[in-house]
């Protein structure tokens, strides 16, 4: 890989703020990059963790072709700390032959091709920590009309991310929470890099972008965090990026904190709209109002889901059927 400096006998890695600096055989925080020869290498390059095939909305992507498949995969390792994490069985782990799953960009490419798959979605751990593998694999898609997805939490540098997001056609990008503290004792990063991503992606690249916040009851759920995150996100990416706010269920060293109720995300969903936010999602629960897809001009009603069964009732190619104003997203 090509985002790192050689200091001395050790190299500086350059993809993530956290700027790891690796004496021969070491591998970065992530796990999944190791100074090897004298070079840093994406260690699973070729190998992923395992691979399914799901409807493009448990990304969750709602503006990007809905009804669609995405064969999704990931690899091992994460440059994220996040004690809440749900893929920790392998985010936490280092590249593992045992078990992991041989497949060449070409090779992922053609599964996709095989399974009418619209999109290849890299995803599980952050993709971030396996760029290489993801932006050869998305270079292929893209010349064999394959669309591309990550889901990231959006730590990376501004050279890497340059590379990364012109390759992606869509993103969902976590904004674990609005303040540096819990992103420091919860995640173990730092704030501002992320938001820098999200601005980054939602207004200097082609990319669809949707936002997911993951609500932790009294951890990142207060009425004035939620407000302050609602008011950035309608001031710096304007009310039309998507928001998806999800339940938390007790994971990984979080385990004492509750499930989040379907109260405090109806809540949320609320407060966000009434700051204009036009298309707010409730994740992680069945509730088909705050699943719907409406046109924010007159209220017609465009997608409706339940669970994965979704309806694009009242779309017609990416406006609303009712009074034609164009709707966020690709259809
Ligand atoms: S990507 Fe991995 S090795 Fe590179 S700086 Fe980030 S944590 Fe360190
Ligand atoms: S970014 Fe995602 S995969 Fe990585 S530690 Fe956090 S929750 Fe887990």
């Amino acid at each position: 890989m090509k985002y790192f400096e050689k200091q001395n006998n050790k190299n500086q890695c350059l993809i993530c703020p956290r700027k790891c600096r690796l004496s021969e055989g070491q591998r970065g925080l992530c796990s999944a990059i190791i100074n090897q020869g004298g070079e840093l290498v994406f260690e699973s390059y070729g190998f992923a963790s395992g691979f399914a095939i799901d409807p493009v909305e448990k990304k969750p992507l709602y503006h990007f072709y809905p009804t669609s498949k995405a064969l999704s995969f990931g690899t091992f390792g994460c440059n994220m700390g996040c004690r809440f994490c749900q893929n920790h069985h392998i985010s936490k782990h280092k590249f593992d032959m045992t078990r992991a799953v041989a497949a060449t960009p070409e090779q992922v490419v053609q599964t996709a091709i095989n399974y009418g798959c619209k999109s290849i979605a890299f995803t599980y751990n952050d993709p971030i920590v396996f760029m290489d593998y993801a932006v050869e694999t998305a270079k292929i898609a893209h010349a064999n009309n394959v669309k591309t997805i990550a889901v990231t939490a959006g730590y990376i540098l501004p050279e890497a991310r340059k590379e990364f997001f012109s390759v992606m056609d869509g993103a969902n990008i976590d904004l674990k929470a609005f303040t540096p503290d819990f992103y420091k004792k919860l995640c173990l990063a730092d704030i501002n890099y992320v938001l820098d991503t999200i601005k980054y992606v939602a207004n200097e690249t082609d990319c669809t972008l949707e936002l997911t916040t993951l609500l932790i009851e009294e951890q990142n759920n207060s009425d004035d965090e939620l407000k302050r995150e609602f008011e950035w996100i309608a001031n710096n990416l304007g009310t039309d990026i998507p928001l998806h706010l999800s339940a938390f269920h007790p994971d990984y060293k979080l385990l004492d904190k509750p499930r989040t109720s379907e109260q405090t995300l109806l809540k949320a969903c609320n407060l966000a709209k009434d700051f204009g936010l036009n298309y707010v999602y409730c994740g992680n629960i069945l509730n088909e109002r705050m699943s719907l897809t409406s046109c924010p001009k007159c209220g017609y009603k465009l997608i409706e889901r339940n669970g994965y069964n979704v309806n694009v009732t009242g779309l017609q190619q990416g406006k609303c059927g009712n009074c034609g104003h164009v709707i966020y997203g690709r259809f």
